[in-house]
């Protein structure tokens, strides 16, 4: 047992081990997503007792202003965009920047757009479609939208994916 050591208890449930543990008099509860005794006690025992959150929480607080004061606007809007910017320049690089429904080249990161080529909120396996690389592909912003307008009658899209085009 060390100071640090935070107010809480772990129980089983199901078949897995619960972390219960108090922030600012809060009892919080989560998942240890093990069957492992000594596995969810070592979780139990990561999470800060309230004054080093407390102290952790300040620093991070402190670090996001620096941040967005750095960048001119919040980390994760940076941050996407910095992606999206990777992103595109890798798929100049491997000529992949082809619009997947237009053919036509995507000359401007704005145009840009990163989607699923089947929508995957109304397939049959919705999981399945959003994790699936090959549903994926980069289009034109406009084309997209106009895609994502028309009737879904989409079964005879030229398959020729952006992605498998030179495999
Ligand atoms: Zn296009």
């Amino acid at each position: 047992m060390n100071m640090i050591r935070s107010r809480g208890r772990i129980f089983f449930r199901g078949k897995t081990w619960w972390l219960s543990y108090y922030v600012h008099g809060k009892e919080y509860r989560r998942s240890a997503k093990t069957a492992d005794r000594e596995e969810a006690q070592r979780l139990l025992d990561a999470i800060p007792s309230d004054g080093i959150a407390d102290c952790i929480h300040r620093k991070r607080r402190r670090q996001r202003e620096k941040t967005h004061l750095v960048l001119g606007q919040p980390i994760g809007t940076a941050a996407h965009r910095l992606r999206k910017m990777i992103i595109f320049d890798m798929c100049k690089k491997l000529s992949l920047d082809m619009c997947y429904r237009c053919h036509l080249r995507i000359e401007k990161i704005e145009e840009l757009s990163i989607d699923h080529k089947k929508p995957y909120l109304n397939g049959d396996d919705p999981l399945r479609l959003f994790w699936d690389i090959n549903n994926i592909a980069f289009s034109h912003s406009k084309c997209n939208s106009a895609a994502a307008r028309r009737p879904p009658k989409l079964k005879t899209t030229p398959s020729s994916a952006i992605m498998n085009q030179d495999s």
